[in-house]
């Protein structure tokens, strides 16, 4: 059995990182017009959040596509051969998406776009089509997610307003007018098993979940707070407990949109489990006997198998778990 980290992260579809970031290439100046009469590179449009998919696969096209007017962001080089040959250079291209058409003809717009941009691919998802992707595509998929995300909306300078320019291949934000320079962010949030004295699990309800869906408690870090804090003062405000010596199990980045969750499993000092009522509404406390009943009966529902917290409960359980009707 390899090491507990390993074992987490192993099973995490977007931890998968198939991408060498080349971060020293991104102040080259003359970057893009190397690129473009290298024969290595490619383009990666993205279009509403999702990417063209065909058989199975990231598209990839040999020649830039019209873009939504964000300049190009670099991705770097694939690092292992896939459907993407080792040594590929991605460039991500946001295309004109559903945002640039008015609603009432968004439906006609997308249909033209799609084959227009990528012929007999279509427009898809992270999370609906990343059962298919090999590492190095899904790898590229979950950084373009991200990235994007973070320029859609640093558009100006969060010091004075005044409109933001690219710079540093797409990593780098600067101020028009102060020169600021602003970086891409990422949200850490925390994401807990808490198990007691008997190795029970505890699960939560959720507000914003299904009605029978139960899964680890979780939450963002604060400004000014470590790791282990976050998880102590989570697991107090959503479930009133008192937990001790919080361990790191792994990490997988959420570009759903910005997120960064970091796994821990810590143990309660109680049993008492008290759900605050607002963000945690049931708490219940789980042998595994009593784990798998309840999920076979479909009294309760299991987080998705692309989440983390599916990852975590299945380390605390000691094996993958099953649930037919479960989701993503
Ligand atoms: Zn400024």
């Amino acid at each position: 059995m390899g090491s507990i980290e390993a074992t987490v992260n192993a099973t995490l579809l977007l931890s998968r990182a198939g991408v060498d970031r080349r971060g020293e290439r991104r102040s080259d100046p003359d970057l893009f017009d190397r690129l473009a009469s290298s024969t290595t590179t490619r383009y990666l449009p993205l279009r509403d959040g999702q990417a063209p998919i065909r058989d199975g696969g990231l598209v990839l096209l040999d020649v830039a596509p019209a873009g939504d007017g964000t300049p190009p962001l670099y991705l770097g080089a694939t690092t292992a051969d896939g459907a993407v040959p080792a040594g590929t250079d991605v460039v991500l291209v946001p295309v004109p998406g559903s945002e640039s058409a008015g609603p009432a003809d968004a439906g006609v717009y997308q249909d033209d776009h799609a084959g227009a941009v990528v012929p007999g691919a279509q427009w898809r998802g992270l999370r609906d089509a990343v059962d298919d992707l090999d590492a190095v595509e899904a790898g590229l998929f979950v950084e373009s997610l991200a990235l994007h995300h973070w320029h859609r909306v640093h558009r100006h300078c969060p010091r004075c307003g005044a409109p933001t320019e690219v710079v540093e291949a797409g990593w780098v934000r600067r101020c028009t007018a102060d020169g600021s320079q602003h970086f891409p962010r990422t949200d850490p949030a925390i994401i807990c098993t808490v198990v007691d004295d008997d190795d029970r699990l505890l699960l939560g309800r959720s507000a914003q979940w299904p009605a029978n869906r139960f899964s680890t408690l979780a939450g963002f870090v604060e400004p000014g707070e470590s790791l282990e804090a976050a998880v102590v003062r989570e697991i107090g405000e959503e479930a009133g407990l008192v937990v001790d010596s919080p361990r790191y199990l792994g990490s997988q980045p959420w570009p759903f949109p910005c997120s960064l969750m970091l796994g821990f499993t810590a143990h309660a000092t109680g049993t008492r489990a008290v759900p605050d009522g607002i963000e945690i509404l049931d708490l219940r406390w789980f042998t595994r006997a009593e784990l798998v009943s309840a999920v076979g009966a479909g009294e309760i529902r299991l987080p998705g198998t692309l989440s983390i917290a599916r990852r975590l409960i299945e380390h605390w359980y000691g094996e993958p778990l099953t649930d037919p009707e479960g989701e993503r």
